[in-house]
C-alpha cells in the first residue's frame, strides 16, 4: 500500500491513507454508515443522510458554491448508508447486477420482445441512476439491467442543474423509484478538466465553464494532494457526496420523500478498471 495521499479521516477516530490499489470495499446494503458528524454550514459532505434526518429548508445557492473543508477531513466510507427497506432492496438488485457485470457473467436481462411489450404498457423501474456522461460508465451495462429497470440522468461529472434536479424529482415523485444512485467514477475527465481550468488557466467555452464552477468545491478541497490520479479520485468522491447533499438541500420533494422512507440516496464510485461500484 503506497501512502502517497494525505490521511483521510475514518469514522471512529482513526485515520488512514489509501492509494489507487487500496480502496474501500463495499459493505452490504443497510449495514450502517460511517458518516461524518456534520453541521449544515461546515464539514465534509457525507455519503448520505439518514431517512429520519432533519428537514432542509435551505434555498438553492445563488452565488458561487461554498468551499468545503480540506480533503484530509474526508472520511473513507466502507459501508453503504442505512436505507429504507425498499431502497435497500433496490440497492441489492443493483449491486448484484454490478457483480454479474464485473465477473463476466452479465445476463443482459429484460431485453426480450416479451419484456418490451410488457413495459410498453407501463414502467416500474427499480432505481434512478445519476451519473457522468462518460462512455465507459453506461448504467444499464455496468449494473446489468434492461428495459424498464432504470431511470437515467447523466451530465458531465453528474453536475446538478435545474433539469437534472427536476428529472430526479420526477423519478421519485412521479414514478416512485425507491433509490437514487449518484455515481462518480475513476479518472473522470470532467473533474480532471476542472482542475486544469481552475488551476492551470486552461480556457474553455462558457457553458463548460459553468460546469467547472460547480466542481470548484471539490477541486479546492483536494488541492493538497500532489498525485494527479489520487487527487482526481478524491475530488470525484468529494463531489459525489456533495451532490447528494445538494439534492437534499435544493429539493424539498426529495427531502420529504427521504424523511418518509420513500427513497434512499447513495453516493457511489465506479472503478473503470475493475467495474466495481462501491460507496463514494
Ligand atoms: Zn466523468
Amino acid at each position: 500500500m503506497s501512502l502517497t495521499g494525505p490521511p483521510f479521516a475514518v469514522a471512529g477516530g482513526g485515520t488512514m491513507t489509501y492509494s489507487a490499489d487500496d480502496r474501500p470495499a463495499p459493505g452490504p446494503p443497510g449495514a450502517g454508515s460511517a458518516r461524518a458528524q456534520r453541521s449544515p454550514s461546515a464539514g465534509p459532505p457525507s455519503a448520505g443522510r439518514p431517512a429520519t434526518g432533519p428537514p432542509s429548508t435551505a434555498p438553492p445557492p445563488t452565488g458561487p458554491p461554498a468551499t468545503g473543508p480540506p480533503v484530509d477531513r474526508l472520511e473513507v466510507v466502507r459501508e453503504w448508508p442505512d436505507l429504507p427497506p425498499r431502497a435497500a432492496d433496490a440497492l441489492r438488485v443493483m449491486l448484484a447486477g454490478n457483480a454479474r457485470f464485473r465477473s463476466g457473467h452479465a445476463r443482459h436481462p429484460h431485453g426480450s420482445p416479451t419484456r418490451r411489450r410488457k413495459v410498453a404498457a407501463g414502467q416500474q423501474p427499480v432505481a434512478a441512476f445519476f451519473g457522468c456522461i462518460d462512455s465507459r460508465v453506461p448504467d444499464e451495462v455496468v449494473l446489468d439491467q434492461g428495459l424498464g429497470d432504470l431511470l437515467t440522468v447523466r451530465t458531465a461529472a453528474h453536475v446538478l442543474d435545474t433539469a437534472a434536479l427536476g428529472s430526479l424529482e420526477f423519478c421519485v415523485h412521479q414514478v416512485g423509484v425507491p433509490l437514487i444512485m449518484v455515481v462518480g467514477h475513476e479518472r473522470c475527465g470532467a473533474v480532471t478538466a476542472a482542475i486544469g481550468v481552475l488551476e492551470g488557466g486552461v480556457q474553455v467555452p462558457n457553458a463548460i465553464r459553468r460546469l467547472v464552477e460547480v466542481l470548484r468545491p471539490a477541486v479546492e478541497a483536494t488541492r493538497a494532494i500532489d498525485d494527479v490520479d489520487l487527487r482526481v479520485d478524491a475530488a470525484v468522491r468529494w463531489h459525489t457526496r456533495l451532490t447528494v447533499e445538494q439534492l437534499l438541500d435544493r429539493s424539498p420533494v426529495l427531502t420529504h420523500a427521504m424523511e418518509e422512507g420513500e427513497v434512499g440516496i447513495v453516493a457511489a464510485r465506479y472503478d473503470l478498471g475493475t467495474g466495481e461500484i462501491t460507496p463514494a
